[in-house]
């Protein structure tokens, strides 16, 4: 037998409700917000994850899936979402388009070659959205407001928004040279990819999973506290806006997320949901001013989230959260003999037509058998035909709560079912 790959899912049946909820509620509330889908290619050439994820996360020295492809191009399953946003927001000119700012959402799967463990997967969908040309710091609560909202409508409690500011390009050197010179004299207590990150990233020791209980990174300097006027001034706007937005939020001076490209802004939402284990941050995001200009476009400024589906859905879960989903179908249609099977078929086409969620026997099951069937299927309309009712153009129904049974008119079945549905 051939199994799945570690790391995949397969999502089948109450499951599978679930994640169409929470995929409509996710379109829904983008509408809402006046952001639109965009749904970017799977794989992309390699270079634009090294130059958009950046060459010293942990994403791409460590996790991508690269292959080279027939044509001997070097490719890369994407790892993330705001890379081929970006790609595609260049290659197709939006900076141009008279609607500012292009407010974007996807919805996708992403692959990382990860150690696989709860919370963890190789194949994983996240869902995110981005502004792209506005530096508004409400932009940044806007764009933190939207998942902690999604999170609400689904009833979630447990929720906690970290913020911080990583301020300007300024700000951000001037911080690195501090954080430098605070841990070179312990380098030898820090881990290993940590004293390659002192060299070349040395703000991403502050996000490090392996030092993460040293004490030396607990009392490093903190970056709110060396930012400039301006930058300072902008994170002030951003909670202002937040605190407009009712939006709760603790600064976390350790957010400092694990890409590469983000400035000002950064934010990670937590599930606090009692035995979540360690995967429980939910999503994060940040503002990325530099981005664009670095993959090729014209400065400028955007804003951006992702979250995990499986996480989200983990989490509800663990909250005992039972979402609305529709376990119901309107119309269930029964027969015994060929005569009436036809009818069934012809009349399965004008209820599913006229919107009724329709099913009909098809497994030849006794008449008891079917309204087993129907039961199982939460069925609200048995419409049990016969030969006699054919011939006199009537339909038996039975509502299956009330047990009332009636004798329509064919031709005014629908208006039956819509005034009793
Ligand atoms: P990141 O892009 O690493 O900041 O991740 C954002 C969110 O995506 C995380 O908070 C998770 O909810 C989800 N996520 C990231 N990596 C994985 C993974 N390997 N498996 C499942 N979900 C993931």
């Amino acid at each position: 037998m051939i199994t799945k790959q570690k790391g995949t899912n397969d999502i089948y049946g109450i499951e599978a409700k679930k994640w169409q909820y929470i995929n409509n509620l996710i379109d829904e509330l983008c509408e809402k917000y006046n952001y639109n889908f965009i749904r970017t290619p799977v794989f992309e050439a390699t270079e634009l994850f090294h130059r958009g994820v950046g060459e010293t996360t942990d994403i791409v020295t460590k996790e991508t899936y690269d292959f080279i492809d027939r044509g001997e191009r070097n490719i890369t399953l994407r790892p993330e979402g705001t890379a081929g946003v970006v790609r595609s927001y260049i290659e197709n000119k939006m900076y141009g388009e008279a609607i500012q700012p292009i407010k974007l959402y996807y919805n996708e799967t992403m692959y990382r070659y990860e150690r696989p463990q709860s919370g963890r997967d190789r194949e994983f969908v996240q869902f995110g959205i981005e502004v792209l040309g506005s530096s508004d710091p409400l932009i940044d609560a806007e764009v933190i407001s939207l998942p902690v909202n999604l999170f609400k409508l689904l009833g979630l409690k447990g929720i906690k928004v970290n913020i911080n500011s990583l301020g300007d390009t300024q700000s951000r050197n001037n911080y690195k040279k501090i954080l430098v010179d605070y841990f070179k004299p312990h380098i030898d207590e820090l881990c290993e990819d940590c004293r390659i990150r002192l060299e070349k990233n040395p703000l991403r020791i502050l996000d490090c999973k392996v030092d993460k209980d040293n004490e030396l990174l607990k009392n490093a300097p903190r970056i709110i506290d060396y930012l400039n006027k301006e930058s300072s001034d902008r994170f002030e706007k951003v909670k202002e806006y937040l605190d407009l937005m009712e939006i709760e939020y603790v600064v976390n001076p350790k957010i400092v997320r694990g890409l590469d490209y983000y400035n000002h802004t950064v934010f990670e939402i937590e599930a606090t949901v009692k035995d979540f284990g360690s995967q429980n941050v939910l999503g994060g995001g940040g503002r990325y001013d530099n981005l664009v200009q670095e993959l090729g476009g014209p400065s400028t400024s955007c804003m951006g989230f992702a979250g995990g589906l499986e996480r989200l859905i983990m989490a509800l879960d663990k909250e005992d959260i039972a979402l609305n989903l529709n376990l119901t179908t309107d119309c269930y249609i029964m027969y015994v003999n060929d005569e009436e099977k036809k009818y069934a078929v012809t009349l399965s086409q004008e209820l599913r037509m006229n919107g009724f969620k329709t099913e009909i026997e098809s497994m030849s099951r006794s008449l008891k058998s079917q309204f087993k069937n129907a039961d199982r299927l939460n069925t609200k309309m048995l419409i049990i035909l016969n030969s006699e009712d054919i011939k006199n153009g009537v339909i038996n129904i039975k509502d299956n709560l009330t047990k009332e049974e009636k004798k329509i008119k064919e031709t005014e079945i629908i208006d039956y079912l819509d005034a009793n549905i």
